[in-house]
């Protein structure tokens, strides 16, 4: 039997890799939904190779256009926001790829996590900003959550085989982005296209600035806290340039366990669908005679303040994650319309904490009065 695959944003980075696993694969695994946003053409082209059963465009404008275009075939075509929420309950779906980028994956993952479904889960900002629901729910309708993200995949794996051996503590490794060793006079200046241009991943734009500022690792540290049920304190960030470690667990023994490979999506992305096997492909393999060495630093927080941040935000808990998110969401989308500079995302960020009112215990509704709110105020202070 044919695992199906739904995958929420397939037309962004995440979801064309994930497509490119599926066509190495094309035995193991059948596409039965795809998701976009706006990207249409992306959206048609990838439904006349694959086939899937249902498409969803986010973008109500352009159901016409994708609508048309599929006439000839059986796929389903639906538009909106609902829709997206609403096609993950299909009882055809075998494995949720969640590669929606932002707090918009917060509903339909939540959906999905109710209705029990296996999530691979790309998409960080859901679990920062409301790991704790996601956990409690994940658990109380026996939904599997499998990490995607590079750093958390190699937790997954080192966990393996592990049984109940309490962790010690989780070390992310980040590559330290475009301007590891930079100076803050160098980051007043920088361009969108120096910070959109990451050493060794190349990723969908919002991620990638995330990375040039390093709240990408921020959010790292708190989606690890939930996904691995560890204190914040346990959670360590050291800078490795090559990519080449993509995480480290130590045990109470002292005992070091990482995972290594090529910085490649498609093999954490490949993982989470195959999981608990490991099947061939034909992605490049890591040889260490072209890394002779491989190097470790201590992060600059003063440099790169959203570290920091992120920090706080972890040990405070309650909405203060969702707080950073949002903020971050709508400073990261101004810095790239080159309306605010790289060195204001971080301030802007620190000062919606000091704005919005602090909840201890948040419900989910608070979780997105919080985002709204937040998104307001930081409209504000950038008009
Ligand atoms: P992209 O921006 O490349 O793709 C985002 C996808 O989500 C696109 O399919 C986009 O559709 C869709 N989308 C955007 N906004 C909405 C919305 N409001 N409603 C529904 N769909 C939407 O992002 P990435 O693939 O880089 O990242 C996806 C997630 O995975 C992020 O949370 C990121 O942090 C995480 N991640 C990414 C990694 C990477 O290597 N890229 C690595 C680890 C984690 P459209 O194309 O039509 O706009
Ligand atoms: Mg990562």
């Amino acid at each position: 039997m044919k695992k199906r695959i739904a995958i929420l944003g397939s037309t962004g980075s995440i979801g064309t890799q994930t497509l490119e696993v599926i066509r190495e694969h094309k035995e193991i695994f059948i596409v039965e939904v795809l998701t976009a946003c706006k990207n249409a053409n992306l959206l048609i082209q990838q439904s006349i190779e694959f086939q899937p059963n249902a498409v969803v465009i986010e973008d109500e404008s352009q159901y016409k256009k994708v609508a048309d275009a599929l006439s000839k075939s059986d796929i389903k075509v639906y538009a909106g926001k609902k829709a997206i929420e609403q096609i993950v309950e299909m009882e055809t779906i075998d494995l949720i790829m969640m590669a929606i980028v932002g707090f918009a994956a917060l509903p339909p993952t939540i959906r999905a996590i109710e209705f029990g479904k296996n999530i691979a889960i790309a998409n960080k900002e859901t679990f920062v900003v409301a790991g704790e629901f996601m956990v409690e729910k994940s658990k109380k309708y026996k939904a599997k959550v499998i990490p995607v993200d590079s750093e958390h995949s190699a937790i997954f794996q080192c966990l393996a085989g592990e049984f109940e051996n309490p962790i010690d503590k989780i070390i992310l490794t980040a590559s330290g982005g475009p301007f590891i060793g930079k100076n803050k006079e160098y980051l007043q200046n920088v361009t969108v296209a120096q910070a959109l241009n990451h050493p060794n991943w190349s990723m969908g734009k919002k991620i990638s600035i995330d990375s040039a500022t390093l709240m990408n690792k921020g959010f790292e540290m708190i989606e690890a806290k939930w996904l691995f049920g560890v204190q914040p304190h346990q959670v360590e960030v050291v800078i490795h340039p090559q990519s080449i470690i993509h995480s480290l667990v130590q045990f109470e023994d002292g005992s070091i366990k990482a995972q290594l490979g090529l910085p490649d999506m498609k093999v954490p992305i490949q993982y989470a669908m195959t999981y608990p096997f490991r099947i061939k492909n034909s992605f490049p393999k890591f040889d260490f005679a072209q890394y002779p060495s491989l190097n470790f630093e201590k992060a600059d927080t003063n440099i790169f303040r959203t570290l920091a941040i992120a920090n706080e935000a972890m040990i405070k808990g309650g909405n203060m994650p969702c707080v950073i998110n949002a903020a971050n969401e709508i400073a990261v989308e101004a810095f790239l319309n080159e309306r605010i500079s790289f060195l204001q995302i971080s301030e802007i960020i620190e000062a919606a904490m000091a704005k919005i009112e602090f909840i201890k215990s948040p419900s989910l509704q608070d979780y997105f009065l919080t985002d709204e709110l937040t998104r307001q105020k930081v409209l504000e202070q950038i008009k």
